[in-house]
C-alpha cells in the first residue's frame, strides 16, 4: 500500500487555506493508503513562539485534524517532538544539505526578510528536518499546498543524494498538489498566500472563526473597483481568490458562479462566499469543541507517537549504520 505523510505547523489556528490546500485532502486519502499525519511543532520553533500559545496550538491542531475527519483507526496522528527520530535524522540530513540550496528556498527568504538581525539558524535548515519527517516513513506521496513544492523537490534531492552516497535506504517521494485550492491568497493582499502566522488577522479566515467574523472578514476582503464578478487572476486577483474559495466550498463551478453573480454587486457575491465557507466550517467547529478537552485526544496522540516511532526508529537505525554512526550491535 502507498504510504502518505504530511505535516502542519502549530504556528497559529489553521486557516481556510490550510484546510482547502491540505487537510481536506488528507481525509480523502485515508481509506486506501497508509497515512501518517503530523503536528510539526519542531518546525514551529524556527520562528519565535510563546510557550503557552504553542502548547495550546498543538492541542488545538490535533483536535482540528480529528474534527476535519482524520480517523485514528485508519491514520497515525502524532506530534513530531514526541518521536525523537525526526530530529535525529534531520541532523544527519543536514550534513548532506548545502548552504546554497537552503538559501535558495523562498520560504526561508520570506520568513527571514523581516528579521535581518536575528535569524534563527534552524529557519535555514528547516528543509532538512522536513525531509527527515517524510523519509522516516518511506513515504511515497506527500499531499501539500503549492508553497511546499520547492521543499519537496529538495527532499527528493536529499533522498537521492543519501542513497547514492551511502546506501539505498530511502524511498524517493512524489508530491501531490491539489488542482484547485493549492494556493489560497490573503484576503488583504491577494498577491500573498494566506498564512496562519500572518500578523494581520484580517488576511485569513481561521477554521475556528465564528460565522459573524467570517462575514466581516470576507466583506472587508480587498477586491477592485470594477464591480464585475469574473475570474481573472492577473487583473482581478482579489475577486479570483474569492471565486476559488466560493467554488471549492460550495461545489459550484467558477463559470456557474460568474453567471449567478453577473448582474449583482460585490456585496451579494461576498455574502454568498461567506455563507459557503460557514457551511463547510460549522460542522468541523462543532466536532472540534467536543474533542478539545477529551481524554480520547491524549490517548490517540499517545498511540500515534508509539506507532510512528516503530517505523521511524527502524529508518534511523539504517541511516546511522549507512553513515557509520555509533557501534555495530
Ligand atoms: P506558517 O505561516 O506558520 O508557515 P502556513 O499557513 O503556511 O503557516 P503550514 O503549517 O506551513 O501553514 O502548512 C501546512 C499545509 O498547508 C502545507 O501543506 C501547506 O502547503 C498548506 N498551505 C499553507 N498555506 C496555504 C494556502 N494559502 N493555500 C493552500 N495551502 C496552503
Ligand atoms: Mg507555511
Amino acid at each position: 500500500m502507498t504510504t502518505i505523510f504530511s505535516g502542519i505547523q502549530p504556528s497559529g489556528t489553521l486557516t481556510l487555506g490550510n484546510y482547502l490546500g491540505a487537510l481536506k485532502h488528507f481525509t480523502e486519502l485515508q481509506d486506501d493508503h497508509t497515512c501518517y499525519f503530523c503536528i510539526v511543532d519542531e518546525h514551529a520553533i524556527t520562528v519565535p513562539q510563546d510557550r503557552l500559545k504553542l502548547r495550546n496550538n498543538i492541542r488545538s491542531l490535533a483536535a482540528l485534524y480529528l474534527a476535519a475527519g482524520i480517523d485514528p483507526e485508519k491514520s497515525t496522528l502524532f506530534i513530531q517532538s514526541e518521536v525523537p527520530a525526526h530530529t535525529q535524522l534531520g541532523w544527519m540530513l543536514q550534513s548532506i544539505s548545502y548552504m546554497g540550496e537552503l538559501e535558495r528556498m523562498t520560504q526561508y527568504k520570506d520568513k527571514s526578510a523581516d528579521r535581518e538581525a536575528a535569524i534563527p539558524s534552524n529557519l535555514l535548515t528547516y528543509p532538512a528536518l522536513m525531509a527527515a519527517d517524510i523519509l522516516l516513513y518511506q513515504t511515497d506521496l506527500v499531499p501539500v499546498g503549492e508553497d511546499q513544492k520547492q521543499h519537496l523537490e529538495l527532499t527528493r534531492n536529499l533522498a537521492q543524494r543519501f542513497n547514492n552516497r551511502y546506501n539505498d535506504i530511502f524511498t524517493v517521494p512524489e508530491v501531490s498538489i491539489p488542482k484547485v485550492g493549492a494556493r489560497i491568497m490573503s484576503l488583504q493582499n491577494p498577491l500573498k498566500k494566506m498564512s496562519k502566522s500572518d500578523e494581520n488577522e484580517k488576511g485569513f479566515i481561521s477554521m475556528l472563526d465564528e460565522p459573524k467574523k467570517i462575514e466581516k472578514k470576507i466583506k472587508s476582503a480587498v477586491t477592485d473597483s470594477e464591480g464585475i464578478v469574473k475570474y481573472d487572476k492577473e487583473n482581478k486577483p482579489g475577486v479570483s481568490n474569492l471565486l476559488s474559495i466560493h467554488s471549492i466550498c460550495s461545489g459550484e463551478s467558477i463559470a456557474s458562479l460568474e453567471q449567478k453573480y453577473a448582474h449583482k454587486g460585490y456585496g451579494e457575491f461576498k455574502q454568498g462566499t461567506a455563507n459557503a465557507i460557514i457551511e463547510v466550517l460549522k460542522p468541523i467547529q462543532d466536532n472540534y469543541y467536543s474533542l478539545l478537552d477529551s481524554e480520547q485526544l491524549d490517548s490517540i496522540l499517545d498511540s500515534g507517537a508509539e506507532k510512528a516511532a516503530l517505523t521511524a526508529n527502524r529508518t534511523v537505525a539504517k541511516a546511522k549504520k549507512a553513515m557509520g554512526l555509533g557501534r555495530i550491535k
